[in-house]
């Protein structure tokens, strides 16, 4: 059979346009269909418009620290219009990068919905029907709002990077990485953050002394974090949101940003109707090629539910590439991923934690928290802290979680050591950098517990 393409991805993001990019430059037929920008949640809606808030939150405290160093700064004003102009304008070039690479490997771009018609055709919102030997489902996720009477009147995180003003008064809904980055972003902008967190502790599923150690962090700098408090019912007044919590106190607010989890953005886009097989919360199910039950049907990133990170799913659309294009059947090792949340003191993670190492072997617990030398002069209290999880019987370094500054620029390097397979006799035979927060990571001497 002939067909229009020999790919066609629905999704220009991360995973899809690698993998789009990918398969053209070998010489196959390509399209992608992308409904709204071109990068994805990643470049225009997430990590990059993200990492750049962070950065612009960062000069809060770096003015306050200046001053233990003998600088005097001047009175400090921030612009909020003036920040997202940039952001917007990086956004847009990084935008424009992306479609000229996809152009250059001769890509055709639709800029357009496109959804599932059968196992090797794609329907576009003009109406076209193209047919395509490999059909690439990449759409991502979107962001999950749970019911509740007002719920129409709260923003997420995709809202409040369109926001012309800075909210005031700002009420975070969520305990995960998107809610507890948005604290501080906004803290450090200058806004009122109030934080509402449904269980008993932030950041489930990290180590539990990072949790405990960056929430009360994230206290201790003025974030008004309330754990076990749901909203109840959001109204609006002349001038402002207001907010009755579960425990029947009422608050007011400029914005209320949910960011209450991510689903996998299946929906009407005719994957069922194709015979494609979703999971339990609409995501696509895959096997280790990211193939479908549909043998001409492929799926990767946060639509597949795995680990919804960018890296990962550039991973798995050059994997998709190397297995289905280049006759190199290729799986993509999702153990050991390290990662970061960009809170403020930033964690970066990697490997266990001491809860899920100690229920799958005997370990030792190394454990250091200490105030980094700058802190020392800017007379800022807030302490760093480095645990290390080590297997009893293989030496073999099992976890590091690091909160404090440049965490995720370490714990990246630490993820390379893990990976080599290293013992804590390895690290421990690396000499120290000095002086480095780092160098904790090697003087680690006596564990603190075995369990
Ligand atoms: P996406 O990048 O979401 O791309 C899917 C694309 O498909 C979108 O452009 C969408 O418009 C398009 N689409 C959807 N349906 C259709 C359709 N029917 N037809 C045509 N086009 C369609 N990850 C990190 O690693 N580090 C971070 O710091 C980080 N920060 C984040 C911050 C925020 C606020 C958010 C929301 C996410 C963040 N992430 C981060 C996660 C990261 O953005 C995602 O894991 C990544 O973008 C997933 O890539 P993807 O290709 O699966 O999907
Ligand atoms: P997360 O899954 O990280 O967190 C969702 C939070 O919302 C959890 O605290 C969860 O609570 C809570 N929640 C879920 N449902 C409800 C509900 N019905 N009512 C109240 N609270 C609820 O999702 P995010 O949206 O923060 O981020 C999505 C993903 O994007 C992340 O998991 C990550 O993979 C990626 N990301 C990565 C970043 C990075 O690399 N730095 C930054 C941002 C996003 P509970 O824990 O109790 O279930």
């Amino acid at each position: 059979m002939d067909f229009d393409f020999d790919l066609f991805v629905i999704g220009g993001g991360s995973g899809g346009v690698r993998a789009a990019r990918l398969a053209a430059s070998d010489g196959f037929r390509v399209g992608l269909a992308e409904e709204y920008r071109m990068g994805g949640t990643c470049v225009i809606r997430g990590c990059v418009p993200k990492k750049l808030m962070v950065y612009a939150a960062g000069f809060a405290s770096d003015f306050e620290d200046a001053a233990g160093f003998g600088w005097s700064v001047g009175e400090t004003r921030f612009d909020w219009s003036r920040l997202m102009t940039a952001i917007h304008d990086e956004v847009t070039r990084l935008e424009g990068i992306y479609r000229r690479n996809l152009a250059a490997a001769g890509v055709r771009i639709y800029d357009m919905r496109a959804t599932l018609e059968d196992p090797h055709r794609v329907r576009l919102d003009d109406g076209t029907v193209v047919s395509a030997k490999h059909i690439l489902v990449a759409v991502g996720g979107r962001p999950f709002i749970p019911e509740f009477p007002g719920a129409e009147l709260v923003i997420t995180s995709n809202e409040l990077f369109l926001l012309e003003q800075q909210p005031r008064r700002v009420l975070i809904v969520g305990g995960g990485y998107i809610a507890c980055e948005f604290a501080g972003i906004l803290h450090g902008l200058g806004s009122e953050v109030t934080q509402f967190y449904r269980g008993a502790q932030i950041l489930r599923g990290f180590d539990d002394e990072v949790r405990g150690h960056v929430a009360d962090e994230m206290i201790a700098r003025g974030i008004n974090l309330h754990v076990g408090t749901h909203v109840g019912a959001i109204e609006k007044t002349e001038s402002a949101l207001r907010v009755t919590c579960s425990n029947g106190s009422v608050n007011e607010f400029d914005a209320v940003l949910f960011a209450t989890g991510r689903v996998p953005n299946t929906q009407g886009l005719g994957l069922e109707e194709a015979g494609v097989r979703l999971g339990r919360k609409g995501e696509v199910v895959v096997d280790e090629y990211s193939q479908t039950n549909l043998p001409s049907v492929y799926a990767v990133g946060d639509v597949t539910d795995r680990v919804a990170l960018t890296p990962v799913a550039i991973r798995e659309g050059a994997a998709f590439v190397e297995t289905v294009f280049r006759g190199k059947p290729t799986r993509v090792d999702h153990l050991n991923i390290p990662t970061a949340v960009f809170t403020r003191p930033e964690i970066g993670t990697v490997g266990l934690s001491e809860e899920d190492a100690r229920e799958q072997e005997p370990i030792e617990v190394y454990f250091s928290a200490f105030r980094p030398m700058k802190h020392i002069l800017a007379q800022r209290p807030e302490r760093m802290m480095m645990k290390m999880i080590v297997s009893r019987e293989t030496r073999r370094v099992l976890g590091v979680h690091i909160v404090g500054e440049a965490a995720a620029e370490m714990i990246q390097m630490v993820g390379i050591a893990m990976k080599m397979g290293a013992t804590k006799e390895d690290f421990d035979r690396t000499m120290a950098l000095h002086p480095s927060a780092a160098e904790e990571l090697v003087t680690m001497k006596e564990p603190v517990r075995t369990a």
